[in-house]
C-alpha cells in the first residue's frame, strides 16, 4: 500500500551536515550547523544548566507525571516576563496568555495552526530571504505564503524602502512574521528606529505580528534590549504572538524548550484564546515534556542563577562578536575585493557573507569548508585558529 511514495528530496542543511561528516580531510570546517560552537568547536552545555540539572534530579525522578497540556504554569509565566518584560502591561493586564510549546518550531507551528483555525486573514508574509523551516510552519495549517523585502544583496545589508514598500502593499490584516533580533540567514536587524516605523505602518495596516524570538540575548547580550522590538509593539496595546525558544539561549537544543505568547486586547479574550489553543495542542501531543522547562524553571525563578545564565549567555555572545572582527581584519588584511564590513555590521550567530553558490561550492571542494549554498556561515563554527584559514580560502574564491 505504501508502493506509491516517493523518496523526500533531502533537507539541505542536513545534507551539508552529512557531507561534512563523511569528508576524512583533517582540517574541514562546519560552518553550516544552526547551533552555538566554543573556541574548540565543541558543543556547549551550559554550567547553570548543569547545575539546574542536579538540583532538580530528586524531584524529576520523582515524577513522571503528564503535565498539563499548556505546560508549567510557572514556566510560563516566567517566560512572558522574559520576552514581554517584567512591567509589560499584558502581563499586569493578564491580556497575554502563554503556553509551553517544543521549542521555537513548536511554537510557531500551534501558532499558525491557531491563527488558520481563529483569525480571519490566511496569508503570512516572511522576510526574503528567511530560515528555511519558516514556510512550513503555515502551509500545512492552510496558511498562503508571501514574501517581503529584506536583504539588499548589494550592501549585505536591509533593504528598508522595500521592506516598507512590501508591508505597505500588504492585503489589509495579513499576518507578518518578524524577527525579532539576530536574523537568520542574513544577521540583519533594523535599528529601534526602522523597528518604529515598521510598528506604525503595520498597526497602520492592521497588520498582525507574529514574532519569532529564537536569539533573544544573542546580539546585544542585554536580554531587555534584544526584545525591545516586540515590547515596542506590546505597548501600543496591539495584538500580536511570539514563539520564544530556548534552544541557543540556554543550548537546551534537544531538550525541545519553548513557549507561543499570544497577546491579547482583553484578559477575557485572552484566557478565551488559551482554551483554544488546549484543542490545538491535546490531539497533537497531548502536553509537553517536563524536563527542559524545569531546568528554564529553574534558572529563570532563582536570581543567582539566572545571573550566572546572563553571565554565560554574554559570554557566547562576545565570543560571536570576536570571531566577527577577527574575521573582519583577517579579510581585510588580505585586501580581498569587495567591501567586507558587513561582516562587522551583521549581528547574532549567523552572517550572510556574500558569498554566491559557485565560490561556496569551491569553497567545500577545495578547502573542505562546509555552509549552505546562499552563503550562510555560523560564526561560532570559527575560531582563532580558523579564522585565518577562512581568510585564505575565501580570498581564492574572490578570485575565481
Ligand atoms: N526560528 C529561527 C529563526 C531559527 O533559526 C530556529 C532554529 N534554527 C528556529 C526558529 C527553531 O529552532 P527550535 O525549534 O530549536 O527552537
Amino acid at each position: 500500500v505504501f508502493e506509491h511514495v516517493t523518496r523526500a528530496p533531502d533537507i539541505p542543511v542536513y545534507a551539508v551536515m552529512v557531507a561534512y561528516k563523511e569528508d576524512p580531510c583533517p582540517f574541514k570546517l562546519n560552518l553550516g550547523i544552526g547551533v552555538y560552537r566554543t573556541e574548540e568547536g565543541k558543543p556547549l552545555l551550559l554550567n547553570v544548566v548543569r547545575k539546574a540539572e542536579k538540583l532538580l534530579v530528586n524531584e524529576l525522578s520523582a515524577n513522571k507525571e503528564d503535565l498539563p497540556i499548556t505546560g508549567i504554569a510557572e514556566f510560563n509565566k516566567l517566560s512572558a516576563k522574559l520576552i514581554f518584560g517584567a512591567d509589560s502591561s499584558a502581563i499586569q493586564e493578564n491580556r497575554a496568555t502563554t503556553v509551553q510549546c517544543l521549542s521555537g518550531s513548536g511554537s510557531l507551528r500551534i501558532g499558525a495552526e491557531f491563527l488558520a483555525k481563529h483569525y480571519h486573514q490566511r496569508t503570512v508574509y516572511m522576510s526574503q530571504p528567511t530560515y528555511a523551516n519558516h514556510p512550513n510552519f503555515f502551509v500545512p495549517a492552510g496558511i498562503t505564503v508571501k514574501t517581503y523585502r529584506y536583504y539588499d544583496p548589494t550592501t549585505c545589508g536591509l533593504d528598508f524602502q522595500g521592506l516598507l514598500e512590501d508591508l505597505g502593499a500588504a492585503s489589509f490584516g495579513a499576518i507578518v512574521l518578524l524577527q525579532t533580533c539576530g536574523h537568520n540567514p542574513t544577521g540583519v536587524d533594523p535599528s529601534l528606529e526602522q523597528w518604529e516605523q515598521i510598528r506604525k505602518l503595520m498597526r497602520l495596516n492592521g497588520l498582525l505580528p507574529f514574532f519569532d524570538c529564537a536569539y533573544q540575548g544573542f546580539v546585544s547580550a542585554s536580554l531587555d534590549a534584544d526584545a525591545q522590538p516586540v515590547r515596542m509593539f506590546v505597548a501600543d496595546g496591539g495584538e500580536c504572538l511570539t514563539a520564544l525558544s530556548y534552544s541557543k539561549i540556554m543550548g537546551l537544543y534537544a531538550e525541545r524548550v519553548g513557549a507561543l505568547s499570544i497577546v491579547c486586547k482583553t484578559a477575557d479574550v485572552a484566557s478565551r484564546v488559551e482554551s483554544q489553543l488546549k484543542l490545538i495542542i491535546r490531539p497533537m501531543y497531548s502536553n509537553p515534556p517536563i524536563h527542559g522547562a524545569s531546568i528554564v524553571t529553574a534558572i529563570l525563578k532563582d536570581r543567582e542563577m539566572y545571573g550566572e545564565w546572563v553571565t554565560e549567555l554574554k559570554a557566547m555572545t562576545d565570543r560571536i562578536t570576536i570571531m566577527r572582527q577577527q574575521l573582519y581584519n583577517a579579510l581585510h588584511d588580505r585586501a580581498i575585493p569587495g567591501d567586507w564590513s558587513h561582516i562587522t555590521k551583521q549581528v547574532g550567530m549567523f552572517s550572510l557573507t556574500g558569498l554566491n553558490a559557485e565560490q561556496v561550492a569551491f569553497l567545500t571542494k577545495e578547502y573542505h569548508i562546509y555552509m549552505s549554498s546562499d552563503g550562510r556561515i555560523n560564526l561560532s563554527g570559527l575560531s582563532t585558529r580558523t579564522v585565518p584559514y577562512l581568510a585564505d580560502a575565501i580570498h581564492a574564491a574572490v578570485a575565481l
